[in-house]
């Protein structure tokens, strides 16, 4: 289920998407607050 204004299920920026998963998909801070600032985002939430 998508949700308006709801920034992860409108990603679409492909160039920071580490990895896609069954069940969510990792992707690289746009503002990272340490060097290995690493987002997991289930797809249903
Ligand atoms: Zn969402």
């Amino acid at each position: 289920m998508k949700k308006r204004d709801c920034v992860f299920c409108y990603f679409t920026e492909k160039d920071v998407v580490i990895h896609e998963y069954k069940l969510c998909y990792s992707i690289i801070s746009k503002s990272p607050i340490n060097k290995y600032h690493v987002l997991i985002i289930p797809k249903e939430h």
